[in-house]
């Protein structure tokens, strides 16, 4: 038994072992989720980037979707660069199904060719950190209930509805460890999590 708050990592696609290796170091329990039956024993989910139309058919082949869906009702999802484009709810460049979760609208590989990648600076509450961006997507719009955490070049990087975080970039591959840390200090206040549809309480 252990009591570090078990964090499950979609790993169907991606950078997923970068994530694992991420939490643990922020302090918490990582488990690889490839079935419905994964997501039973964590607290919270990680969808990590990678190319999320390749991500997102793999959920449908693997009767992931709905079930990651739900477990977005009550319990907290950190989705980075594809992992925010299937959070959001709505997404265009071109159009792609999402679950829906964080009401964003994300324009995907929006930096263009010259930006396809970099590594930035951007500001937090706390001070500075890194952001790698890889193809990442731009946030066009935040619902109501976003709250924005961290911007580059006036778009939203870093944002949360409730229990669910979303960055555009990829705090996994940097070493200051702070945005998973913020997880998982959600994770803890989560608890057992409440069945409810709004995810900004
Ligand atoms: N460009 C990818 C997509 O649209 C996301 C890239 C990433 O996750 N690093 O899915």
């Amino acid at each position: 038994m252990t009591d570090k708050p078990r964090v499950g990592v979609l790993a169907l696609q991606g950078d997923f072992d970068a994530h694992r290796r991420a939490i643990e170091r922020a302090g918490g329990d990582a488990v690889e989720v490839r079935t419905a039956e994964d997501l039973r024993d964590v607290e919270g989910l990680v969808i990590p980037g990678g190319e999320s139309t390749t991500m997102l058919k793999l959920l449908n082949d693997e009767h992931l979707f709905e079930p990651v869906r739900e477990f977005g009702k009550r319990k907290p999802v950190f989705g980075t660069c594809a992992g925010a484009i299937l959070l959001a709810s709505e997404v265009v460049n071109p159009h792609q199904d999402s679950l829906g979760l964080v009401d964003i609208t994300v324009e995907r590989n929006a930096y263009g060719r010259q930006i396809d990648s970099r590594i930035s600076d951007i500001e937090l509450d706390d001070g500075k950190t890194e952001a790698v961006f890889i193809r990442a997507p731009v946030i066009r719009r935040v619902g109501q209930g976003v709250k924005v955490l961290a911007s580059y070049r006036n778009d939203p990087v870093l944002v949360e509805q409730g229990r669910h975080l979303i960055a555009t970039f990829h705090p996994e591959l940097s070493r200051d460890i702070s945005i998973h840390r913020k997880f998982l200090e959600t994770l803890i206040q989560n608890g057992d999590g409440r069945d409810d549809e709004n995810p900004s309480r």
